[in-house]
């Protein structure tokens, strides 16, 4: 027994998306209806009823853990996801390149992503990874750039703590933030909140007339000058799925932040050529290097960003149009899979994003469950309103179990 679960972020949305319709449901989603017809469905609330989600602490509650357990932030999510090697005691943070003006030796923020700088971060990259810090001793600094404005940055040494305070003041205009300790007197924060602020400082330096900054002078684009820091966070403790449950996954996601979880919960990670993480991704690629990676691995965790990219835009025709794509290029290339017993499919979203919040919200997402080993309901449809009535009722988090538990892997609680 095989295992894929899909995690759509940001797939629920209200009726006021599409004059009356989520996107969802304005959506055509042939494949997924069948699967329904066929499965069963219910609503999750993602972490549980009213907890307004970030994707992080959504797809560790939906992976199986307590977020309010585990979690200590999501830059070290960030760094795992991107390559970087993390250790016990490392203090890590997810970054942006930002534009800052110098007066007076005050750096004041122009723009907090660089005009979501394209093109050139490696060269970002190599003047910041490996810097050397002068005014706190013994603390090695690694960064990687990511996609666009976005990286991630990982402090190592001893006495380090992640209770610090982040740089990026969240507004133009005002100057970059002082790292501080979230608790006076705590010695290890004092020293990690030094070496972010000494970091800040020299990427300043570093940056500042690179080439790459130059070329972007001349051309009227803002230089990426200085790095952000927010997110700080350590090594979480997660008992690995595999040691849970004892079976191997992989995780195929074109997002650093989701690649980074699965990584955290002991997934290996597939590279898809074209998963890029947006809504220009390649699902049907994503699909079929899932069904392959099968004959090696018990299960396989699939994530898609585009309808969560759409809904922050705003964009509702987008996003219905996405999620129109996922049911043909995605869900289509599975079905067979699923139909054939082979596979048995789990197929949710992170949280709500209406179109017009543009971000989070509490609302559970619907959830259709598929595979031999599923009991199927009355329902005809996937939606948000036809999950409302679906055999699987309202629960919270939990689908990767409970699509392991459809596959007979589920430890017995008790003798
Ligand atoms: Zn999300
Ligand atoms: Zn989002």
């Amino acid at each position: 027994m095989k295992g894929i679960l899909i995690i759509a972020d940001g797939l629920g949305g209200r009726p006021s998306d599409l004059a009356g319709e989520t996107c969802l449901e304005a959506a055509a989603t042939p494949n997924l209806d069948r699967l329904a017809e066929r499965g069963a469905v219910g609503l999750v609330d993602p972490i549980g009823p009213g907890i307004r989600p970030g994707s992080d602490t959504a797809h560790l509650s939906l992976l199986g853990y307590n977020p309010y357990e585990v979690y200590t932030g999501r830059g070290v999510f960030e760094c795992l996801g991107i390559g970087l090697d993390v250790r016990k005691g490392d203090v890590c943070f997810r970054a942006n390149f930002a534009t800052v003006e110098e007066t007076g030796g005050v750096l004041r923020v122009v723009d907090r992503r660089a005009g979501r700088i394209e093109s050139g971060q490696e060269e970002l990259e190599a003047a910041l990874d490996g810097m050397k810090l002068t005014d706190v001793n013994g603390v090695q600094v690694r960064f990687r750039a990511s996609t666009e404005h976005r990286g991630a940055l990982l402090l190592r040494g001893e006495g380090l703590s992640r209770r610090v305070s982040e740089t990026d003041p969240h507004k133009t205009d005002e100057p970059v933030s002082r790292s501080i300790p979230l608790t006076p007197g705590d010695a290890a924060a004092e020293r990690t909140a030094a070496a972010v602020n000494e970091v800040t400082r020299r990427s300043y330096e570093a940056l500042k007339d690179l080439e790459i900054n130059r070329r972007r002078a001349a051309e009227g684009k803002p230089p990426a000058n200085v790095i952000l820091l927010r997110g700080s966070s350590d090594l979480p403790h997660l008992e690995p799925i595999s040691s849970i449950y004892g079976v191997h996954g992989a995780v195929i996601a074109g997002g650093a932040l989701y690649r980074g979880i699965a990584l955290a919960c002991g997934m290996e990670p597939i590279d898809v050529k074209g998963a890029t993480g947006g809504l220009d991704t390649d699902l049907a690629a994503k699909g079929a290097a899932a069904l392959a990676a099968l004959d090696r691995f018990d299960y396989v965790f699939i994530h898609v960003k585009g309808t969560d990219n759409a809904a922050h835009d705003r964009n509702a025709e987008a996003k219905r149009a996405f999620i129109e794509r996922i049911d043909r290029e995605l869900i289509g290339g599975l079905i067979g899979a699923v139909e054939s017993g082979r596979v048995h499919l789990a197929f949710t979203g992170d949280h709500t994003t209406p179109i017009d919040f543009g971000d989070h919200t509490a609302e559970p997402v619907p959830v259709l469950f598929a595979g031999s080993n599923v009991l199927p309901d009355e329902t005809r449809r996937f939606s948000e309103r036809a999950a409302g009535g679906g055999g699987l009722g309202r629960f919270s988090g939990m689908v990767l179990p409970i699509l392991l538990g459809y596959c007979n892997w589920s430890p017995k609680f008790g003798s």
